[in-house]
């Protein structure tokens, strides 16, 4: 504002251009929120500044203004400062438009401008020493640009089954020896007695069968959930043809006494004999051990509450790793899944009860486990000990999934969607002094203040049981008082919608009314609609403050149902 002479008005539609607001973690934790109180403490000074008052900063950050008790969103402020809002992940993008849609009412959650961006992982940073030096041997020389292609990643099926299998021993081997030093060093891990120490370096082998999990313990992400059945998961990790051992890590926030619960209750389930070096807590998570964790582990383990893991990243580092994703279709998993390259839990919810839904997941898990995983890891003859059905998963895992998930294809995807589209339009309104930004301010003004005494003369309502046929369109009609605004400054559209099993609109079809008459303020606007389809609707109309410079609807979403 004071560099470029402007308004806060003005000032927003240029900071709303430039901004593009990533949405995360879809749980109330992870959106916060302040009171009053709070805020006119720290920030009472900043309305005089702005040239604003008290309430209109209020208002930036709540979704009902009104509303005195609604606590200050970080989120809200974050979507209406910024011309777009981005989840994580396809799922999660669908997720954010419900979690956002009282913001925009009037509007569909499927027609809001929030999209997604799908996570990926920094292959330099997370792929092992000894996978990069195979990777830059036959991925071909475009790769040692470090543009990374998908294609590239293809001709991991020409390197031999041997050379897969002796990367994936060496990085057991590694993990192994990281486990066991951590976890036999007082200093570090105080939770295992020696006895129990001496047990578990004998019991925790590089040949058996590793799953790992690690992560922030936030509830969500069920860490205890293969606990739920403790004989059952006894008869898997001690079975004697074809063990299976569990690596646990992770952290729980200082204020999540729930998730400090679930790390306690894990390391007391791995004190227990039978559970003595197949199931193993280690201390101390950060980014060295969740390196070693997703390079050394054979199948990582990822079962959240549907639909809160807006993408899980960990699990993308170890695919890059040839390590496979055994998961529910949550987060990055919905599109990263493929058969023969992991193992998925169902993405729909069976049961509203989460004890319910708890109870077949872990069942799932187990079965999974017993029935495809192990036999599929253990499918070798003693000479060789290496299954070629288990590198085929390794290799597909590679080939297919992990290629798709690298920081390159998403800071693609973010210039081409985002940045790009974004920069020009930022440069387009600060064009010539400022001279767009400021026209769309003061038109935005002038809409908003007329739009609550546009009068509605007439609207002509599609009849329920009306029927079209082939040669008989519905027409449309609506008359508009307009008072100071212009007929082109409202546009006005019919909504043909179907509902779902669950009642949900879903919009098939819109058509736009045209003006064809204005005179002393009043506009008339209609529309002749041949639908291109056979079927039953809902249908509706709705008028919106019209502007074709602005991106999109919500960037000011002035709409009412007629
Ligand atoms: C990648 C990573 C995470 C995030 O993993 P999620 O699967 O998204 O939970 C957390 N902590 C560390 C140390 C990581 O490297």
């Amino acid at each position: 504002m004071q560099e470029k002479h402007l308004d806060f008005n003005e000032s927003l539609e240029l900071i709303r251009a430039s901004g593009l607001f990533t949405t995360h973690t879809p749980v109330p934790a992870g959106h916060d929120s302040f009171d009053e109180g709070i805020l006119s403490r720290y920030l009472g000074h900043y309305p005089g500044r702005f040239g604003i008052d008290w309430d209109t900063l209020l208002s930036l950050g709540k979704i009902h203004p009104e509303n005195r008790d609604e606590k200050f969103s970080m989120s809200v402020l974050a979507a209406n400062m910024s011309q777009n809002v981005n989840g994580v992940s396809m799922l999660h993008g669908k997720v954010s438009q419900d979690i956002f849609k009282d913001m925009y009412k009037g509007y569909l959650p499927e027609e809001l401008h929030i999209s997604y961006v799908t996570n990926g992982v920094h292959y330099a940073t997370w792929a092992a020493r000894d996978w990069k030096a195979i990777h830059y041997k036959v991925f071909g020389p475009e790769f040692r640009t470090g543009h990374y292609d998908k294609s590239c990643f293809d001709r991991i099926y020409k390197v031999s089954d041997d050379e897969i299998w002796n990367v994936r021993k060496l990085l057991k081997n590694e993990l192994v020896k990281t486990v066991t030093e951590r976890i036999s060093d007082p200093a570090l891990c105080s939770h295992y007695t020696p006895t129990q120490i001496v047990k578990i370096n004998e019991t925790f082998r590089p040949d058996v069968l590793t799953i790992g999990f690690a992560r922030r313990f936030a509830t969500y992400k069920r860490a205890t959930l293969i606990f739920s059945d403790l004989d059952r998961l006894d008869a898997i990790v001690n079975n004697p043809e074809r063990p299976v051992q569990f690596v646990f890590a992770g952290k729980a926030h200082p204020a999540d006494g729930a998730g400090q619960d679930f790390l306690k209750q894990i390391i007391e389930i791995s004190k227990q004999d039978r559970f003595l070096g197949r199931i193993i807590f280690v201390p101390g998570y950060d980014i060295r051990l969740a390196k070693r964790l997703v390079q050394g582990v054979d199948v990582w383990l990822n079962n959240p509450t549907r639909p809160l893991e807006a993408s899980g990243t960990s699990g993308e580092k170890a695919a890059m790793n040839g390590v496979m994703h055994f998961s529910v279709l949550d987060g990055w998993w919905v599109e990263g899944y493929q058969e023969d390259a992991g193992w998925a839990l169902p993405m729909e919810r069976t049961y509203e009860d989460q004890h319910y839904q708890n109870e077949l997941d872990a069942a799932t898990i187990y079965a999974t486990i017993e029935n495809e995983i192990a036999p599929a890891y253990y499918n070798y003859n003693d000479r060789t000990r290496l299954s070629k059905e288990w590198i085929g998963y390794i290799k597909n895992t590679i080939a297919k999934v992990a290629s798709n998930f690298t920081t390159n294809r998403m800071l693609t995807d973010y210039c081409n969607q985002y940045y790009y589209p974004q920069a020009e339009r930022y440069n387009s309104l600060a064009a010539d002094g400022n001279r767009k930004a400021r026209k769309i301010a003061a038109w935005k003004q002038k809409v908003l203040s007329e739009w609550y005494n546009i009068r509605v003369v007439s609207c002509m309502q599609p009849d329920a049981s009306y029927i079209v046929s082939k040669n008989d369109p519905i027409h449309g009609e609506v008359v508009l008082d307009l008072g100071r605004l212009k007929p082109e400054d409202i546009g006005v559209e019919m909504i043909f919608a179907t509902s779902d099993a669950k009642g949900a609109l879903h919009i098939q079809e819109i058509q736009q009314y045209d003006v064809v008459e204005y005179k002393d303020g009043v506009a008339r606007y209609a529309t002749s609609v041949q639908p291109e389809r056979t079927g039953m609707y809902q249908v509706g109309i709705r008028m919106y403050a019209n502007n074709p410079e602005l991106p999109h609807r919500q960037d000011f979403p002035l709409v009412k149902w007629l």
